[in-house]
């Protein structure tokens, strides 16, 4: 049985990946190779508080698969961000990498903390001691970070000077940094984008046209409210929102960019005047065609699956289903689109961002858009063929897709 509580995220994930490596026949050992990180590292970083008084927080850079490229994947500021959930955003950035054919691996980094409490100047000093704890195994053809949860292009800004004061001016250690500092422009948008386009191919696929859907989106952080704005710029109805506060509900239609206004004004759209107020967890229940999580892992588990009312599932967040409430969802005949294709978004630009840096030569925002679109598609499309040929789920037929393309690298290069 999958899914009990007593899973770690990690392990979650690699129930997943398990039945990719089923499928494609992979030996034992083999396995054993891709599922384990490469490397992992822990360090305690110690910060002097606004106040005077020091304090000392956890740190982890996780390289999760170095086979196809420099490792590649977020830094994570939350006070959930421990070594087990790194670990399994780590290897996920390693199969989203490879699906969508990137030349990376898959790595994450975290800080167990709290940035909503912090101030500007701590979250400074945090990321700088950070940085020079993990600097050595960074690198631009070794390892290179990008935004996250609770992190964003200001903290990628600090990372890259951090960096540079020891090794040089160096851009491209990191990518999402502000454009002014050598960032792609289009990167903030990436993620949402992304994630609309897979709803869209999606939603020409099964039939609805994505103008009348009815959508539903969870998180309100870069991911969620660039979903929003590029869904209603599209002229879909978007019927609910939330963030970490709370929701709000109107079965007209949101009024969008009244309420990124109120998001700016207020801090929240939890309390936005144009609809009834929700809980998140009511949320997720709402009766719409597409159900966007965009907020925190394992949202959607064994207890709430079967009470949601969505057609299509779109994980716009990393490892929003348990798989628990994959099965379920799964059974009931509700169609998921897996996070490692709807995400991809982000670290695809991350990758023209890079690539960028080498040149020190900016694209403008319609080649980024094109050229996203067009890796995008094709992902979904070799997602959508496998899944259709094999008469398996799009998030297996992703997974087969991403572990193959690794493991047939790994033996390439003569590891084993
Ligand atoms: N944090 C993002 C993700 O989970 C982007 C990573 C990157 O750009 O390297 O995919």
């Amino acid at each position: 049985m999958v899914g009990t509580k007593e899973m770690t995220v990690y392990e979650e994930v690699n129930v997943f990946f398990d039945r990719a490596a089923e499928r494609l026949g992979l030996d034992d050992g083999v396995r054993e190779m891709l599922r384990r990180p490469w490397r992992e590292l822990q360090v305690s970083v110690p910060i002097r508080t606004d106040d005077g008084a020091i304090k000392v927080y956890t740190g982890y850079r996780v390289q999760h698969n170095g086979a196809r490229g420099p490792y590649k994947g977020g830094v994570r500021y939350h006070p959930l961000a421990d070594l087990e959930e790194i670990r399994a955003l780590a290897s996920l950035m390693t199969w989203k990498n490879a699906l969508v054919d990137i030349p990376f691996g898959g790595a994450k980094g975290g800080i167990q903390c709290d940035p909503r409490t912090m101030s500007e100047t701590e979250l400074n000093r945090l990321t700088r001691r950070y940085t020079l704890q993990i600097e050595h195994l960074l690198g631009v053809n070794r390892d290179i970070p990008a935004p996250d949860l609770g992190t964003n292009s200001q903290t990628m800004a600090w990372m890259m000077d951090a960096y540079g004061q020891v090794h040089g001016y160096t851009p491209g250690i990191v990518t999402g940094k502000p454009v002014e500092l050598g960032g792609s422009v289009g990167r903030d948008s990436a993620t949402g984008r992304g994630a609309v386009y897979v709803l869209r191919e999606a939603a020409n696929d099964i039939g609805i046209s994505p103008a009348g859907a009815r959508i539903v989106v969870q998180g309100f952080g870069q991911v969620g409210s660039w979903t929003v704005r590029l869904l209603a710029d599209m002229g879909c109805k978007v019927i609910g929102v939330s963030d970490v506060e709370g929701g709000v509900y109107n079965s007209g239609g949101i009024d969008i960019d009244a309420l990124l206004q109120h998001k700016l004004s207020s801090g929240t759209v939890s309390d936005f005047p144009h609809g009834d107020r929700v809980t998140n967890e009511e949320l997720l229940e709402l009766e719409c065609e597409f159900l966007v999580p965009a907020a925190i892992d394992k949202v959607i588990h064994g207890g709430n699956a079967a009470k949601l009312k969505a057609k299509v599932v779109v994980e716009a967040a990393n490892h929003p289903l348990t798989p628990e409430a994959d099965d379920i969802l799964n059974e009931a005949g509700v169609s998921i689109l897996p996070d490692i294709l709807v995400n991809a978004g982000g670290v695809i630009v991350s990758y023209f961002e890079w690539t960028q840096n080498f040149y020190q030569h900016q694209w403008d925002m319609e080649r980024v858009n094109d050229e996203l679109g067009k890796i995008m598609t094709r992902a979904y499309v070799a997602v959508r063929e496998k899944s259709a040929a094999e008469r398996i789920t799009m998030r297996e037929a992703a997974f087969m897709i991403g572990v193959g393309r690794v493991a047939k690298v790994v033996k390439m290069r003569g590891f084993i």
